[in-house]
């Protein structure tokens, strides 16, 4: 088990032309599982890889407990890394996949290595697999001998890149689980890349989320959703995407007025003050509007989507507003409804996308 400390990580391509990662730091605790999330090619590989020591930092520093690993090569560092191809060796076995690293890199005699391989194997359920060849195995298969070869070498660090983007839906949502069991049993260190944010949600102890190289937010999963620190988290983070609003604000007494250039969303907020008129957006997750029978704000049902438990209700409200309600809350199309949300699930960003209403209050509200 170890810290794994990021210190202003700094990756280049192309002699700087590509900036992958920008003055990245992070510190994931001993023990902890930390998700990276965000659009594809915002640098969560390339991070991972600095960690892994497969990529060479242009500036900044790597360490694994007090150590510092940046110039030392892959092989010497204690980390293990799943990928998203498995990356097994077609022509071994499942059990010579598995013993392989432990040959390479430990001095432990034969029966040892078995013993080691058949507790790994077992800790997986792919016992009965280990004569078989990887061509001969599922996808499912696959990852599972991929991971039974990172948790046979009791590494101090696991690193994830995206292990479970070749499975179907189901399987990944039995492979999350799995994956969670074993870090929790095993108690060793994670950072595991995805893009899928509802993964890095419901995975991580902390998630972080990077865009253009840039770490944007780190924190529990329920604290970056509820308070999100900039528009581009507070529309990654979540599904369907918050609704977001460009409106007029104004100071209204003690309160906020806001107002959309149509004049459809008409909103009084209290969670933040201002001197002057500002434009700002008003961020507002579907999940936290609720159909009322007065005192809301009268919007036009554009499209109602089902989705199984839950309807999406469109509405035409300054933009393509989206409110998630229960499947039998089933308005018409065309229908005037009208909806309300608590003043404590309104986000309002600037011009530069920063939140603006992030106060003590509420998060103290939060804890
Ligand atoms: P994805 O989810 O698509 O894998 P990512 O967030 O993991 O994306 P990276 O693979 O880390 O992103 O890439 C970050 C940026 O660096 C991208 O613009 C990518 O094109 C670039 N990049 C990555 N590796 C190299 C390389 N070897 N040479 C040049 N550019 C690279």
């Amino acid at each position: 088990m170890a810290t794994v400390r990021l210190e202003n990580l700094r990756k280049e391509f192309d002699a700087g032309d590509i900036v992958a990662v920008d003055d990245v730091s992070i510190t994931v605790e001993d023990g902890e599982f930390l998700t990276v999330v965000g659009p594809s090619g915002c640098g969560k590989s390339t991070t991972l890889r600095m960690v892994a020591g497969l990529e060479r930092a242009t500036n900044g520093r790597v360490y694994i407990g007090e150590k510092d690993v940046t110039d030392q090569s892959a092989r010497k560092r204690d980390v293990a890394m799943v990928f998203q191809n498995y990356a097994l060796y077609p022509h071994k076995t499942v059990f010579q996949n598995m013993a392989f690293g432990l040959r390479m890199s430990t001095d432990l005699s034969e029966s040892e290595r078995r013993e080691k391989v058949e507790w790994a194997a077992d800790m997986m359920g792919i016992g009965e697999l280990l004569e078989q060849k990887p061509d001969e195995l599922s996808g499912g298969q696959k990852q599972r001998v991929a991971l039974g070869r990172a948790i046979v070498r009791e590494p101090d660090v696991f690193l994830f890149d995206e292990p479970l983007s070749n499975l179907d839906a189901k399987l990944r949502v039995e492979m999350r689980t799995e994956i969670q069991r074993l870090q929790e049993e095993l108690n060793i260190t994670a950072i595991y890349v995805t893009h899928d944010q509802e993964e890095a949600m419901t995975m991580g102890d902390r998630m972080a989320i990077l865009k253009d190289g840039v770490l944007q937010q780190i924190g529990a999963p329920k604290e970056v959703y509820r308070h999100p620190v900039n528009e581009f988290v507070g529309g990654f983070v979540g599904s369907p995407s918050m609704n977001f609003i460009d409106v007029l604000a104004r100071p209204a007494g003690d309160a906020v007025a806001l107002e959309s250039e149509d004049g459809s969303f008409r909103y009084q907020t209290d969670s933040a003050t201002i001197d002057t008129e500002t434009q700002l957006t008003a961020g507002i997750r579907p999940e936290d509007v609720h159909v009322v029978d007065t005192d809301g704000i009268d919007a036009t049902v554009d499209v109602v989507e089902p989705v199984g438990s839950d309807n999406y209700i469109h509405l035409d409200l300054a933009t393509d507003f989206i409110v998630r309600v229960d499947s039998h809350v089933e308005p018409a199309i065309g229908d005037r409804i009208t909806v309300d949300f608590d003043d404590r699930d309104l986000h309002l960003f600037d011009p530069d996308g920063e939140v603006v209403n992030a106060d003590e209050q509420r998060l103290s509200a939060l804890a």
